[in-house]
């Protein structure tokens, strides 16, 4: 029998605002344990939550963004469990009457489709604390740090309309993407900022009912997702083939072995007796409002492909890579401003500087050669100071010393010789050296061309003027 699975990510995005979602306390990342914290984050008596107004603002980007309908009132509510991290007893969240619900995200499948997933719903809510285990005196002990504990996270659960652990992969991507376009999360997954759940199940191919689903937690990377999913299909498809049924529960992924182990049976909504926070008011929206974060919200990645697509003539495949980040699409518009030439600004970023900045494994922002120094080379190009392949030679150059095309053609005399005289002796050079092949060349195999190309360029290292080069070879050899 053949499986399908049926896969949903809910996804929490810690929000870029200064402060946390209830009280004045700093959001730095990276703090000495418990430096950031005040009566009511660390869930004093008596103490009464504020709501973050720039939490709202970018919970409301994220959910236009995504085509969501936004709520004119939601509810917050609490969500009661116990664990050492969270020091009040419950979570502020929203339950039944989220910020925003119907939206949906569009991703490319494997095969080069867009395929739109759904979005259930978007709601904003508090995190926890972080539990550091065994940095205490004994190696037995757990501390807790409660600098984490009221951040401002928005969960943007999506629908079952995933089908593999590419997709989903694919779907996470374009969801960071947007979040990193508004800028209202820094994507970073390592640290936390973006965290994925996954629900997985699986149904005989072809089958419409829903299989019991696992909920794998502690993906950190989009690799860990993919080998989550992975393992954890084929574990289903296992079970379902010897005959077993499928438990509902809660799964953790461990990096190293690849696998996911049982973490705890699942929990039931009823289990966090959810009721209405009774210390803050429903979130009502005016039109107004939300109208007013509308009309200020950037161009997201999909409309900035079609744009680059329109605008500067390039194909699908280039205006993709180009918009995949938003600092490398900013480049490339800085880089067309300076140099009107997009398909050669695109194709030397594609071939030339994103091989290098992988090759010196830095990113974009790092990188020593901006937007003026790289469109300078490509000006030098096109001027025919320097050839193609010395120009790919001096933007290594560039990378490796930190100079500008220029510093480097004077400084290696690499400037590409145009002077006719100058190749007309090499070329006869050349010339009166292959006797055979000018004779072979003469009665016909013109195809020759090509090898005195070739001598000609070697003895002048590359810097020779193709074109001229070609017209010289040609006039003498005729
Ligand atoms: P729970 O109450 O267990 O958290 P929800 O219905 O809220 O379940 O769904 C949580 C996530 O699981 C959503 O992303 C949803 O799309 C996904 N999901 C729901 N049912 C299934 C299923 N049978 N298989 C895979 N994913 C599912
Ligand atoms: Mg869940
Ligand atoms: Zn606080």
């Amino acid at each position: 029998m053949e499986y399908e699975a049926v896969i949903g990510l809910e996804v929490h995005a810690q929000l870029l605002t200064r402060s946390k979602l209830f009280c004045g306390c700093s959001t730095t990342f990276g703090r000495p344990p418990n430096t950031q914290v005040c009566p009511v984050c660390l869930g004093m008596p008596g103490v009464l939550p504020v709501i973050n107004e720039k939490a709202v603002e970018y919970a409301i980007r994220m959910a236009l963004a995504t085509d969501c309908r936004i709520n004119h009132r939601s509810v917050f509510a609490r969500k009661n469990y116990f664990y050492p991290d969270l020091p009040k007893g419950y979570q502020i969240s929203q339950y039944d009457e989220p910020l925003a619900e119907a939206g949906h995200i569009d991703t490319e499948t494997p095969d080069g489709r867009t395929k739109r997933v759904g979005i259930t719903r978007i709601h904003i809510e508090e995190d926890a604390g972080k539990l550091l285990h065994g940095e205490g005196d004994d190696e037995a002990s757990s501390l807790v740090d409660f600098n984490r504990a009221g951040m401002p996270l928005i969960e943007i659960v999506s629908e079952p309309h995933i089908s593999s652990p590419e997709e989903a992969v694919s779907y996470l991507k374009a969801l960071r993407d947007i979040l990193l376009y508004l800028e209202i999360c820094d994507g970073n997954m390592q640290e936390g900022s973006l965290r994925c759940d996954a629900n997985v199940s699986v149904r005989p191919k072809g089958t419409k009912e829903f299989g019991t689903k696992t909920e794998v937690k502690n993906m950190n990377s989009f690799k860990f997702l993919k080998d989550a999913l992975t393992y954890e299909i084929a574990r289903q498809i296992g079970l379902m083939e010897g005959g077993e049924r499928v438990v509902q529960e809660t799964r953790l992924f461990e990096p190293s072995t690849g696998r996911t182990r049982s973490m705890r049976t699942k929990e039931e909504a009823h289990d966090y007796r959810y009721f209405p926070e009774p210390d803050l008011l429903p979130l009502v929206l005016e039109d107004e409002e939300i109208e007013a974060i509308g009309v200020m919200l950037p161009e997201l990645p999909a409309q900035k492909k079609t744009r680059f697509m329109e605008e500067y003539g390039l194909p699908s495949y280039d205006a993709g890579i180009l918009t995949s980040s938003k600092r490398l699409a900013d480049f490339y518009e800085e880089c067309v401003g300076l140099f009107n030439e997009p398909k050669t600004v695109s194709n030397w970023i594609m071939s030339e500087l994103l091989r290098l900045l992988k090759e010196h494994n830095i990113s974009m922002e790092e990188s020593p050669v901006g937007a003026e120094r790289f469109t300078a080379l490509l000006k030098l190009l096109k001027g025919g100071r320097i050839s193609g392949k010395i120009a790919k030679e001096v933007l290594e150059e560039m990378f490796a010393t930190g100079k500008d095309a220029e510093a480097i053609i004077e400084e290696k005399g690499l400037s590409q010789i145009s002077d006719e005289s100058e190749l007309l002796q090499v070329v006869d050079r050349i010339i009166a050296d292959n006797p055979e092949n000018v004779e072979r060349y003469r009665a016909g195999k013109t195809k020759l061309l090509g090898f005195f190309v070739g001598e000609v360029m070697k003895a002048t290292r590359g810097k020779a003027n193709p074109q001229l080069v070609n017209r010289l070879l040609k006039e003498r050899l005729g």
